[in-house]
């Protein structure tokens, strides 16, 4: 397994999992070192006693000679980073880079080179064409294409236990060597689909792109709610029990995020125009979610009466639950955009602050070690990322710890009537605010009295009668 990031280590030990004998490797020798030592490079649930289980079985090994791993292997997967270049496209050289250690090793077995990182359509055919340019390796060192469908936070049951498993192939024989790599997971029913190089690459590209436009599409019809007074998550679930729609990926929020949507969009749009393509849709799906970031930035203005100032507890900074990735992280960018505007930010996330802080963001925020303590004197709470822990905060005990009793749930996790109940003004998205500050507890002392009264007019002029709690 060339690169151990995210999809190379929990390929690899997934793949040791299902009884395959897997070295893996990665440019980053320290990380292999650390591996070696039983330490986990990023959180992932169950990650750590996967891999530990089959280290102590003698299927997954940690090599950090990048030759030294490869040399003899069968297959070879590759899924180092494709991340994205100025214009967009996918940055490709790591992927060639890492192509060129195997056809460095002169492979004198057939040997099969894997590309499980994403990458544009026709990139597999470029690999082929260097491998035949670089030797005579042509024969015996082959390229599939096996795109990675798994998600951050859930990721080892993606990989064990997939809607399908996807793979490209030029020939019989490596179509073969594909099928049994993959057979302990076929033999549960899972449908393979077995196809060109092309057609492999396209529909990684194509699902990723469908899922963000969903994300986008419920989020515009989510902006519409709120000028018409109805509620996106009934619309949303009204939508998603329909079986041709179904519900995931259909939930209100800030926008997506991550590593692989943004990119994967960008890169799409990219290499259609230069075949002189245009996917409008896809384009929009883009428009539309950098605009809901500014979206949820102008909703805590209003819901706050300005952001210079107010000191905002935010929770949330991985991109999603069960993850420490904040790469494209909604929660980081909306930090990012209070603190430009002039409002201290509080933040509080239980496994991304490390990652946070090593960014130029991260060393103007503070940073709080439980949720509550993020709440303490601040002017608003603003929830980005559904950890379960946020789920199930004590709505009463945030609005006593509050300065204003502001609570904006990006990730619609409460129920409005729980917030309004508590005393908090509930700000969501796809849903009209609504007021509970007037009803709340009395406010502790004459400063708070007046910074919820100064509150309360600002909010009361804003919205529609008719939006009343
Ligand atoms: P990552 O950044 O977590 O890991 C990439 C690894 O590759 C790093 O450890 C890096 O040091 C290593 N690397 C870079 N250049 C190398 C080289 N020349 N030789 C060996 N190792 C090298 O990235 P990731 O999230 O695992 O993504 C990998 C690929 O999989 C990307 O193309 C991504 O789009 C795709 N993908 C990611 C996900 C996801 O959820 N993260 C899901 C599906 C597909």
């Amino acid at each position: 397994m060339l690169g151990t990031g995210y999809v190379g280590l929990v390929s690899g030990a997934c793949l040791a999992e299902l009884g395959h004998h897997v070295t893996c490797t990665d440019i980053d020798a320290r990380k292999i070192q650390q591996l070696q030592l039983g330490r986990m490079p990023f959180y992932e649930p169950g990650l750590a006693g996967l891999v530990q289980q089959n280290c102590a079985g003698g299927r997954l090994t940690f090599e950090p000679e990048l030759a030294r791993a490869t040399a003899g292997a069968e297959a070879v997967f590759i899924a180092v980073g494709t991340p994205p270049m100025a214009d967009g496209s996918a940055d490709l050289s790591a992927l060639f880079a890492a192509c060129h250690v195997v056809i460095g090793t002169s492979p004198n077995r057939f040997t099969l080179l894997i590309q499980k990182s994403t990458a544009p359509v026709g990139t597999a055919r470029r690999l082929r064409q260097e491998i035949a340019s670089c030797n005579g390796h042509g024969e015996r060192l082959e390229v599939a294409v096996n795109p990675e469908f798994l998600q951050e936070g859930s990721a080892i049951e993606n990989f064990l236990h997939p809607d399908r498993v996807v793979i490209g192939t030029g020939s019989a024989r490596a179509e073969r060597l594909m099928r049994r790599i993959y057979a302990p997971i076929s033999l549960q029913g899972t449908p393979l689909v077995a196809t060109t190089l092309e057609s492999a690459e396209m529909i990684k590209y194509a699902s990723n792109c469908l899922l963000a436009t969903k994300v986008s599409y419920i989020n515009e019809i989510a902006n519409l709610c709120e000028a018409v007074e109805a509620d996106a998550r009934v619309v949303a679930r009204g939508m998603g029990l329909d079986r041709r729609i179904g519900p995931k990926f259909l939930h209100p929020g800030p926008g997506f995020g991550g590593s692989c949507f943004p990119k994967d969009a960008q890169a799409l749009l990219r290499f259609a125009a230069e075949r002189g393509v245009s996917l409008r849709i896809v384009a929009a799906a883009l428009e539309v979610n950098n605009a809901q970031g500014e979206r949820m930035v102008d909703k805590s203005e209003a819901a706050l009466g300005g952001l210079a100032g107010p000191r905002i507890a935010l929770l949330g900074l991985a991109f999603k639950p069960n993850t420490d990735d904040i790469r494209e992280s909604p929660g980081l960018r909306l930090a990012e955009m209070y603190l430009e505007r002039g409002a201290a930010v509080v933040a509080h996330d239980p496994m991304a602050v490390p990652n946070v802080m090593a960014t130029t963001v991260g060393r103007s925020l503070r940073f709080a070690d439980d949720p509550y303590e993020a709440v303490r004197d601040a002017d608003a709470l603003v929830v980005v990322t559904d950890w379960e822990e946020y789920r199930r905060l004590d709505l009463r005990r945030v609005a006593s710890l509050l300065r204003r009793p502001v609570l904006l749930d990006l990730r619609c996790i409460f129920k409005p009537k729980d917030a309004v109940d508590a005393g908090l003004d509930y700000h969501s998205v796809g849903l009209q605010p609504l007021l509970g500050g007037r009803r709340g507890p009395e406010p502790r002392t004459a400063a708070r009295r007046e910074a919820r009264s100064a509150n309360l007019q600002f909010v009361g002029q804003t919205r529609s009668p008719a939006g009343s709690a």
